[in-house]
């Protein structure tokens, strides 16, 4: 169901939600931007981001990091080797979830992996979240429309849609691109 908010004002209310966790005025916060290179955010930050996402959006984001949820659902050792570098398959997903990057060519660290995280890259996040919208509401109607901010509610009973979680749509996401690339072959 296509969520009735355009892809503009999603974009904008991310770079909100940055800004105003890091403190930076949102023109500083572009969609390219790296969140912990050019903006100097820490892994606190982005809790507080995700948190102001669910909260705008109402939904869940992923709160499991993409190498633990590779290792989860395809074994230890498929998305981080001994010495803590990704494996071929691991840095194929990161440049399928993240977008590509000079970085990804060589050999990548698992703690380097939160530096590419952009601001499109969680925006991309928030709106595949958001395309889970059902076609009806729980009361049967199939009447959304734009409510507070970004969110949406039911025209006729005025309820929130219940979306996929992140972490589940991560791990259905992994699973068919782990079958079509061919990654994590598990022997
Ligand atoms: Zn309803």
């Amino acid at each position: 169901m296509v969520y009735p908010v355009p892809a503009s004002a999603i974009d904008d209310e991310v770079r909100r939600a940055i800004a105003k966790a890091l403190r930076k005025d949102e023109a500083a916060v572009t969609l390219d931007a790296s969140i912990i290179e050019d903006l100097g955010g820490t892994s606190l930050d982005f809790l507080d981001i995700t948190f102001r996402l669910e909260q705008a959006f109402g939904i869940k984001l992923p709160h499991n990091l993409l190498v633990d949820q590779i290792e989860e659902l395809f074994g230890e050792g498929t998305a981080v080797d001994a010495a803590g570098k990704l494996t071929p398959g691991a840095i194929e997903v990161v440049r399928l979830r993240l977008g590509d990057h000079e970085r990804l060519g060589g050999e990548l660290f698992a703690d380097e992996v939160p530096a590419l995280v952009t601001t499109r890259a969680l925006a991309s996040g928030v709106k595949e979240i958001l395309a889970t919208l059902p076609a009806a509401c729980a009361c049967g109607a199939s009447a959304w429309k734009k409510g507070d901010g970004v969110k949406v509610t039911c025209g006729a009973c005025g309820k929130a849609p219940t979306f996929t979680d992140g972490d589940t749509l991560t791990q259905g996401w992994l699973r068919t691109a782990a079958k079509e690339k061919n990654l994590f072959a598990v022997a």
